[in-house]
């Protein structure tokens, strides 16, 4: 795919307000298939890797909340272009020696994968006077590569998050598998759909309407994610076009 951001940043403004555009006009069409209304799936633009001046564009775009999967890179962004009313979140695994800083610097943390993770950011959270806003990973594939609760164990770790005295759980994130057609992990969304609903009947959560995000789908998946329910969707390359490869 040859969707690289121009240099010439008036026409980088130009090439992002129009995926902007795009990509939103698709959640909506998403939304209505699945008779569910536009602002029920709230956007999430994927910046990792994105150089600040990008993000800068792309805010001036209408972009407002920002994802990202590295605690120091995004620190950089963070730093460096104090946006005002923008949203920080974490969507990438985080090692618990870096909670107390992702509670510094997060609105929110998607990537919530352990209880020890969960402590930390509970702990920091607690001496900024806070109530961290998070929700949990799940693994729904069971892939080795990935971080996430097992779906086996999520119940018993939600229990045990949900009695953190400084976190708010909002709900479960996944990442898919990497597949051809995006049809293909239908089955991966809706799983996470159901431990959803299952969640909310075994562990009360004290925020309003607990447990009621569900942050699945992507650049290549994320219309099928809407249809079975997502209510935030984390998008990069449709965006900003593809990442140099590592
Ligand atoms: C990179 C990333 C995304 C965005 O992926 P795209 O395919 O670029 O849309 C979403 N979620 C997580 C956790 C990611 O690491």
């Amino acid at each position: 795919m040859s969707n690289v951001m121009p240099v010439d940043s008036a026409e980088m403004g130009e090439t992002l307000r129009e995926r902007v555009r795009e990509v939103r006009a698709r959640i909506a069409a998403a939304a209505e298939r699945a008779g569910r209304a536009a602002d029920d799936v709230a956007l999430v633009a994927v910046s990792k890797t994105v150089s600040a001046e990008i993000v800068r564009v792309a805010y001036e775009a209408g972009l407002h909340v920002f994802g990202e999967n590295r605690v120091q890179e995004a620190q950089r962004k963070i730093t460096v272009l104090q946006l005002a009313g923008v949203r920080w979140e974490l969507i990438g695994h985080l090692q618990t020696n870096k909670a107390a800083q992702a509670a510094e610097l997060f609105a929110r943390v998607q990537s919530v994968d352990s209880l020890r993770l969960a402590e930390a950011l509970s702990a920091r959270a607690g001496q900024l006077g806070r109530n961290m806003p998070v929700l949990l990973e799940v693994n729904v594939a069971r892939e080795p590569s990935k971080s996430g609760f097992d779906p086996g164990a999520l119940i018993e770790a939600a229990r045990a998050i949900a009695a953190l005295p400084n976190l708010r759980p909002e709900g479960l994130m996944t990442v898919a598998p990497l597949v051809e057609h995006a049809e293909a992990v239908r089955p991966v969304f809706r799983r996470l759909h159901g431990l959803r609903d299952e969640l909310r009947r075994a562990v009360p959560s004290g925020t309003a309407g607990g447990w009621a995000q569900l942050s699945m789908g992507m650049t290549d998946d994320f219309e099928v994610a809407i249809e079975e329910g997502a209510t935030i969707v984390r998008i990069g390359r449709a965006l900003f076009g593809e990442r140099p490869k590592v």
